[in-house]
């Protein structure tokens, strides 16, 4: 068995869906993205945790929605990602809420119902700014009205996504909300209860008037705003993951010992060194072997040496001792220290969402 773990506290995590709800005020709608193996925290676990605490879970693609409805999760589930013609019928069999974002897709949809004499449940993507996917402005009507007119699309939703919530500089964020509202009201005269909503992570900490019926924060319920300096105060989220480790083997090495592949790290002195059971292959970035990067054992700091292996990486202890099996905090706080993901995203010029789902499937997700 792999000695290394992610551990969820699941405590944490339903504090932070709790402090977004108390946010948002119990008129607005709550739905968890859980896409990309929830921010790398676990599917499944993550969805059953927080299916009580919230409206909605979202995912990105058909594979995760019929994961999700396997394993017994019920609540409505939005799949944002625009669907391929092959996949209409797994996603209404699934019961999975779809996104239609042109009017060929919305005729598609409406061709394949017809045929199966079937109803669809749709929320119609606007694309309000963010130059990804959806309707643009002048066909944003057009589109909304094909939907809501069309007896065998049930329209549950319109949205868009804001593409830069998290920046200082508001005026593109101020834009979109202002076209959505635009879009909303239209879409209300034709059907008053259609669901609308925007907001993400960033909507939800710095824009009220993001809000609307719905609100799809994602980073910022696993704990992680993009801004924590002014974030935190605004919404005191925080990370509900553990990245744990423990020592394998431990060895005294002599004065010009080479360490790992290529001997990039050769010791000075005597010294002792730990071999840890994670390495790039559980998405421990290789690249952070030159980036004077920390592990915490015993509740202290030691650096990781010489180049990070697929499967192990090493730490020297210095003149200090540990014991095999000890435990190796690779993210998270032991004792008064702590390592944050957002030190590996800042030396690795990332942000905190891919540190987050680059952590493979081999290392076993437990909740605490
Ligand atoms: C991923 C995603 C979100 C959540 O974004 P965060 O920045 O994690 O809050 C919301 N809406 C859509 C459409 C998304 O793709």
């Amino acid at each position: 068995m792999h000695t290394t773990n992610i551990y969820i506290n699941k405590a944490q995590f339903i504090a932070n869906l709790n402090l977004i709800r108390n946010k948002i005020g119990s008129h607005t709608k709550l739905c968890l993205p859980v896409k990309a193996n929830a921010y790398g925290h676990g599917l499944v676990n993550m969805a059953q945790i927080a299916a009580p605490h919230v409206d909605y879970l979202a995912v990105a693609c058909l594979d995760e929605g019929v994961e999700l409805r396997r394993n017994g999760i019920r609540v409505p589930i939005l799949v944002f990602g625009a669907f391929d013609d092959q996949q209409i019928s797994a996603l209404v069999a699934n019961n999975l809420e779809i996104t239609i974002t042109s009017l060929d897709k919305a005729k598609i949809l409406a061709d394949y119902c017809y045929q199966a004499e079937t109803i669809c449940q749709v929320h119609v993507k606007i694309d309000t700014g963010m130059g990804r996917v959806g309707a643009s402005m002048n066909e944003a009507e057009e589109l909304v009205n094909f939907v809501a007119s069309n007896p065998v699309l049930e329209m549950i939703g319109v949205y868009s996504h804001l593409a830069a919530s998290d920046s200082p500089n508001r005026t593109l964020t101020e834009l979109q909300i202002e076209r959505f509202t635009h879009i909303a009201k239209f879409a209300k005269s034709l059907k008053p209860e259609v669901m609308c909503h925007l907001a993400n992570s960033g909507g939800v900490i710095y824009y009220p008037e993001s809000y609307f019926d719905m609100v799809r924060p994602g980073i910022v319920s696993y704990g992680y705003p993009a801004h924590p300096e002014s974030a935190l105060e605004l919404l005191p989220v925080k990370p509900c993951l553990q990245l744990v480790s423990h020592i394998m083997q431990l060895k005294q090495i002599a004065p010009e010992t080479g360490i790992s592949y290529g001997h990039r790290y050769v010791s000075k002195e005597q010294e002792n060194i730990a071999t840890i059971a994670i390495g790039y292959g559980d998405g421990f970035r290789r690249l952070l072997s030159t980036l004077d990067q920390h592990v915490l054992i015993n509740g202290k700091k030691y650096p990781i040496v010489g180049n990070i292996c697929m499967d192990m990486l090493m730490v020297s202890l210095g003149k200090d001792s540990a014991q095999v099996g000890d435990k190796v905090i690779i993210i998270g706080i032991d004792g008064s220290e702590e390592i944050q993901i957002r030190e590996l995203s800042d030396k690795l010029h990332t942000i905190d969402y891919e540190i987050l789902v680059g952590f493979t499937s081999r290392i076993p997700r437990i909740i605490v």
